[in-house]
């Protein structure tokens, strides 16, 4: 047993897996969360999320031996459904856009509560991982490791040699950072924001194609749907939040209606509960966390969105932090658990990555809630997916090297820059051939020849 304690400052999905992996190098571990324990809570209405769990995040299982039990209650999606209108009030054919080129690869649809529960369920059973729920950090001296959390019997101290913070989007440790080194941090916040809603089962099966993942694409605005095992869709909406198509301007019962009607027919009568998700669940932010350093001292560290969180346009947020994971472990085991090396190396190491994939998920928004409707686009995909099959791994497209393997982010972007300039100079010699081509047609024929 290695004799540094390890202080992992929330239990979501990035801390447990932690936890897992730091055990498993020895140490002794203590999670700090500032919820009840989630394994006998309940689901806060309208946060159920699922997750597209898709290579990176299954790699990071598979090294701890936890990918078959978390894909147990997966649900494969080997493609989106586009949901088009026509017209007000009239939805248009569906059309299913394969994610890879043999159609065969896919997401999987996982709900975020149960992937956690199983991960704070495989920490919590290894010997050297213990658990305080209810635990909220409210204070860290980041030279110390002493922390202070509020807990319902009141304030309490703890102290640990390493402090990691994995306590997500608005990180408490962050905050500490912030207010005791020198970190600075910026948060883009995005003008969307998401609500969820239900589309049960219908006669005891799946209202729509439980293998795919369902787009509704409506230009400035977007609704997405993932598959459930109990055969319900958790749908969310990702709309303005300010402006007359923002969440707050729908606010009776037959304006929502009406909304719907007009512009998801189609969900409109498979959605028994709009209305009341709609007035009753809670509208989530959405955006872009940046900060430097994500260590100090060589002993408290940020990892997952509490580094670096993104917005959810690629499905990569949990996939991103679990890499984070598996990247923290590599680096562990090269500098011999030197702590004062590991953080900021693993900062050098990840830090173009999460950036690339921050941009990445911010240009697929684009991608998801307008071109993916239209003709061109789906010619694209088509075309993209020749050129895989005839250019095998020389061409890759984006959505495959980020979804399907797990190249490092930032290679992705320049590889895929790469790859277009290719084909732009490609296409250049082919128009100017064709060019040569018809001139020299026109010449014989003016020539008579
Ligand atoms: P979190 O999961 O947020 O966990 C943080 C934990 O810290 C929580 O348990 C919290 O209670 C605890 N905590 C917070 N503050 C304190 C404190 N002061 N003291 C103690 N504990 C604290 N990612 C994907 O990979 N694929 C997807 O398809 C996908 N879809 C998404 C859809 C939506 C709508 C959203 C919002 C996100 C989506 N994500 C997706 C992103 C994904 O949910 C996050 O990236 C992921 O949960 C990050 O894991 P984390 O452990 O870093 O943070």
């Amino acid at each position: 047993m290695k004799d540094k304690q390890i202080a992992v400052v929330g239990a979501g999905l990035a801390g447990c897996l932690l936890a897992c992996f730091l055990a498993r190098r020895g140490y002794t571990v203590h999670l700090y969360e500032r919820r009840p324990d989630p394994r006998t809570g309940k689901v806060e209405r309208g946060r159920s999320i699922n997750l597209a769990l898709s290579e990176r995040g299954l790699d990071a299982l598979r090294r701890v031996g936890l990918d078959r039990s978390v894909m147990a209650d997966a649900l494969p999606m080997r493609g989106r459904m586009i949901h088009p209108v026509t017209a007000p009030g009239v939805a248009g054919e569906q059309a299913f856009q394969a994610y890879s080129s043999d159609g065969e690869r896919a997401i999987n649809s996982i709900s975020r509560g149960n992937l956690n529960n199983a991960l704070l369920a495989a920490a919590t059973a290894l010997p050297n991982v213990s658990a305080s729920f209810d635990h909220r950090l409210v204070g860290l001296d980041p030279k110390t490791g002493e922390m202070q959390f509020d807990t319902p019997a009141g304030r309490v101290g703890a102290q640990a040699d390493v402090v990691l913070g994995t306590d997500g989007f608005s990180s408490a440790v962050r905050g500490q950072l912030l207010a005791h080194t020198g970190l600075t941090e910026s948060i883009d916040f995005l003008d969307y924001g998401y609500k969820e809603l239900t589309i049960p089962a219908r006669d005891g099966e799946f209202a729509l194609d439980p293998g795919a993942l369902h787009i509704w694409p409506r230009g400035s605005s977007m609704m997405i749907a993932l598959p459930n095992p109990d055969r319900s869709f958790t749908c969310t909406l990702f709309w303005p939040t300010g402006g007359t198509s923002a969440f707050a301007s729908l606010t009776s019962p037959s304006a929502i209606e009406r909304h719907f009607a007009e512009h998801y027919p189609d969900v409109a009568e498979l959605a028994p509960n709009l209305v009341e998700d709609y007035l009753l669940n809670p509208v989530g932010v959405l955006g872009t966390v940046r900060c430097e350093p994500w260590q100090a001292y060589g002993r408290v560290g940020l990892l997952g969105d509490a580094a670096h969180a993104i917005v959810p346009f690629y499905g990569q947020g949990a996939n991103c932090a679990f890499e984070d994971v598996v990247e923290l472990d590599r680096v562990l085991d090269e500098v011999g658990d030197d702590w004062d090396r590991a953080l900021p190396e693993f900062e050098v190491r990840r830090r173009a990555n999460t950036e690339a994939i921050a941009q990445m998920a911010l240009a697929n928004f684009v991608e998801m809630r307008d071109k993916v409707a239209s003709p061109v686009f789906a010619l694209q995909k088509k075309v993209e997916h020749a050129l895989e099959r005839v250019l095998p791994g020389r061409y890759v497209s984006r959505y495959e090297l980020v979804s399907f393997s797990t190249t490092p982010y930032a290679q992705v972007q320049r590889r895929v820059r790469r790859q277009q300039r290719l084909l732009g100079a490609a296409a250049g010699v082919a128009v100017v051939a064709l060019g040569a081509i018809g001139a020299g047609l026109a010449w014989r024929k003016g020539s008579g020849a």
